[in-house]
């Protein structure tokens, strides 16, 4: 595909009280595909109920034309998590695939980008430089626009896999409604076209890219249940069928990066999160990342979520870009399936000055 310029319009109605009648807002999503990518494709090509929808997001594959490993890169699963988002970016706007196949859904969660962010009220426009000019980085929300949801939010929310998440809101938190159902709210039906994605293109692993609160002001009493996840940041979350693949991964991004990041298996207590049941109803290893994001810091008055001084983006890019490289050789390594990219930024050269110099 010649180097297009994408510009993905949004619109979502917001039908207020008949009186006062209704208004439009409008969300420009901006990706400008590389010479890299040889198809695009939309998630309803893999689940035809959410065409049309405001979940209706799009997929692009890089292809080499050569046998290899295929890998997914699933980034803004929760709109509010900007690295994992640009992380893709970065990747469908530089990269060529020589040996295998790359997959990258950088706004997993469409809807949950055209909202603000409700947590830290961060502003949903990032001005960054690009090569080609001026150009906004989006920021959402965590969770998909209720509008878009097709039904109320239940008090308890009790997910495919039988959880029981007591905020109701929950329901549209792509990262608790997985292997999802066909037949379930947009939120559970969206988890469900992934994994059909996963299944119909036989991806062999994947990453599932997030941020979470710094590790700044940690303390012992942060957990799941409490919701305070300072603990997170700097983690690869595997299933259990990929530690060995996760673990080789980590001791090549240190000696890359020089960033040492714990890893956790799979929880099996918590049902819906993608990293278990991605890897439980396919045959993909599964792997979840969290970088550290200034923004999601409930103390910060107004996180940076582009230039902090110790958590910059380029930082946070970098180490998920990283990581999946070190997903990818450990992989290769363990099958003698390889997936080969070129263009992918090295670490040091991200942090070497803004974004936007790997941005179209
Ligand atoms: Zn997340």
């Amino acid at each position: 595909m010649k180097r297009t310029f994408t510009h993905i319009a949004l619109l979502v109605l917001v039908t207020l009280l008949p009186t006062t009648g209704a208004w439009c807002k409008e969300i420009q999503l901006d990706i400008r595909p590389g010479e890299g990518v040889t198809q695009q494709k939309k998630i309803s090509d893999y689940f035809a109920s959410l065409k049309g929808s405001n979940l209706d997001t799009d997929v692009f594959i890089l292809d080499s034309g050569k046998p290899g490993a295929t890998g997914l890169m699933i980034g803004g699963t929760h709109g509010n998590e900007l690295a994992g988002t640009v992380a893709a970016l970065v990747t469908v706007e530089n990269v060529v695939v020589k040996k295998g196949r790359l997959i990258v859904i950088p706004y997993t969660n469409l809807s949950a980008q055209s909202m603000p962010d409700t947590r830290n009220a961060i502003a949903q426009k990032h001005l960054v430089q690009s090569r080609s000019g001026e150009r906004y980085l989006n920021y959402g929300d965590r969770r998909t626009d209720p509008a878009d949801q097709g039904s109320e939010d239940p008090d308890v929310y009790i997910n495919p896999g039988g959880y029981v998440l007591k905020n109701g809101a929950e329901s549209r938190n792509l990262n608790r409604t997985w292997p999802g159902k066909a037949d379930g709210t947009r939120t559970e039906q969206l988890s469900h076209a992934l994994i059909e994605l996963i299944k119909q293109e036989q991806v062999d692993f994947n990453l599932d890219m997030h941020e979470a609160d710094t590790p700044e002001k940690y303390t012992v009493n942060d957990n799941y249940d409490t919701g305070v996840n300072r603990r997170l940041a700097y983690t690869l979350v595997s299933h259990p069928d990929g530690l060995e693949v996760a673990a080789f991964a980590l001791l090549d991004m240190e000696a890359d990066t020089g960033i040492s990041m714990k890893l956790e298996e799979s929880n099996r207590k918590y049902r819906g999160l993608s990293h278990l049941e991605i890897g439980n109803h396919t045959q993909s290893l599964s792997f979840l990342s969290e970088s550290p994001n200034p923004g999601q810091d409930r103390w910060r008055d107004d996180g940076d979520v582009i230039t902090d001084a110790k958590y910059p983006l380029t930082h946070r890019v970098g180490m998920h870009l990283r990581l999946f490289k070190a997903l990818a050789d450990a992989y290769a390594t363990e099958t003698g399936k390889a997936l080969v990219m070129e263009n992918l930024p090295e670490y040091k050269d991200l942090m070497a000055g803004d974004i936007g110099r790997f941005l179209n």
